[in-house]
């Protein structure tokens, strides 16, 4: 089988909102999916270890703000690449809420949608949740966001490799964590989006 086959399937990039008692939290995700129309359903796969998904167990609701091409690199990093069981991202950054009190972005955001979830699947690495839409909105007139902008306009563009310089650490390809020590264990895991040691680059002193 040929993986590469994989990143030619288009996704659109979202900032997925969820809330409980204790927080509002968000992470960053590509795998929001309208898959039927009467009645309307939508599917949002989501890592089992994110905090976020625990959050959308607990509340059976969930807030979508689809990203548009204003987006920055700073908006994916402070969303998707430390965890709420940290951070207060919203500490930061000013929100607006759906009706259950899930937070959607006021900026680089083309449209929202407010979520219930409907029947849910353990696939693994991810909860798969079947969703109908209670509320949606059109809030700019920017185009969306896709995952293949994501990669090609939004993140920072490696520099080219010198084999003379000294290996600090290592970055992974499909999220950005960094692992801040200069050997990688081989069977290293990336504890942000699940990928093995064979997707990340190395990063080197400056
Ligand atoms: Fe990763």
């Amino acid at each position: 089988m040929d993986q590469k086959a994989l990143f030619n399937i288009s996704y659109g990039v979202f900032v997925l909102g969820a809330k409980t008692e204790e927080k509002v939290n968000a992470c960053i995700t590509n795998t929001f999916v309208q898959v039927a129309s009467d009645p309307l359903r939508v599917t949002i796969a989501c890592l089992n270890r994110n905090y976020t998904c625990d959050m959308i167990k607990k509340s059976g609701t969930f807030s979508i703000s689809v990203l548009d091409q204003s987006c920055t690199f700073d908006t994916i990093k402070h969303f998707g690449f430390q965890s709420g069981r940290d951070v207060n991202k919203f500490d930061t950054v000013a929100y607006d809420t759906d009706a259950y009190g899930n937070p959607y972005v006021k900026k680089e955001a083309c449209s929202l949608f407010s979520c219930k979830v409907l029947s849910s699947q353990d696939l693994g690495t991810h909860t798969l949740f079947i969703a109908e839409i209670e509320d949606a909105r059109v809030v700019s007139d920017k185009p969306p966001l896709t995952y293949s902008d994501y990669q090609t306009k939004v993140k920072p563009k490696r520099e080219a490799a010198a084999t003379d310089k000294k290996i600090v650490g290592w970055r992974c390809k499909i999220c950005g964590y960094e692992y801040k020590e200069p050997v990688l264990p081989p069977d290293y895991v990336c504890p942000l989006c699940g990928h093995p040691a064979s997707d990340f680059e190395p990063i080197y002193a400056d």
